[in-house]
């Protein structure tokens, strides 16, 4: 029996990647004098390399938000070889640009806004506070339909960390296994979720991975299966 339903909202909801990908792309145009030539593929792919584990390190509480804010473009210039930029500078730029391209996924507000008129939904989302917050400004319907919207920043911990869902599930006061979560990370969502007990919908996810969830990869043929 499904009584609340959280979803995730980087893409899951919001469409997050293509954002980062679109600002780093503006940035490597209004930067092009700074760049050394270098190609937008090889920008992007060092952003990962260098953003993956200081994420990590901001996840098990080594770094705070405001050193993974500066780092992540710190190392990209010292890979890059770029001495004439301030990470700062293109930082900025980046978040400005990042914001500019937020969008919904593919069928993701209307597939939002028929469980929301079935069931009690909510957002429980990793993510820095400004900017989930400007997320939720930006697309109203997330904050006017959700009961509940859980910012890990917020609580102190985030997901996969127990201690958020069991959070997240006293706040709508739901028994775990009554709780659906719907998010697209096999972590953050689908490991941290099914541990604390909650039933889980993987979008975008892999199904020889786990049996004990139920995945989809298009929110056209997202339904929930009521039981
Ligand atoms: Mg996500």
């Amino acid at each position: 029996m499904i009584r609340f339903v959280y979803f995730d909202l980087d893409d899951t909801l919001i469409d997050h990647r293509r954002a980062e990908k679109a600002a780093l792309a503006d940035c490597h145009n209004h930067f092009a004098k700074h760049l050394n030539g270098y190609a937008l593929p090889h920008i992007q792919e060092t952003y990962h390399v260098h953003n993956v584990p200081l994420w990590r390190d901001y996840g098990a509480g080594l770094i705070s938000k405001e050193v993974l804010q500066r780092r992540r473009f710190e190392h990209l210039l010292h890979a890059l070889d770029v001495a004439s930029l301030a990470p700062d500078e293109l930082g900025s730029h980046y978040l400005r640009r990042y914001r500019h391209h937020w969008n919904w996924i593919d069928g993701a507000q209307q597939a939002f806004l028929d469980i929301a008129a079935r069931y009690p939904v909510g957002i429980l989302t990793n993510g820095f506070k400004e900017e989930q917050h400007a997320k939720l400004e930006r697309f109203p319907t997330l904050r006017e339909r959700s009961a509940a919207v859980v910012i890990s920043e917020e609580v102190g911990v985030m997901k996969p960390d127990l201690a958020l869902f069991a959070h997240a599930a006293e706040k709508v006061n739901v028994a775990p296994e009554n709780i659906l979560y719907i998010g697209d990370s096999l972590h953050s969502d689908v490991e941290g979720g099914r541990n604390a007990g909650w039933q889980v919908a993987w979008f975008r996810g892999d199904d020889g991975l786990r049996k004990d969830v139920r995945v989809f990869g298009d929110w056209g043929e997202f339904s929930i299966v009521a039981g």
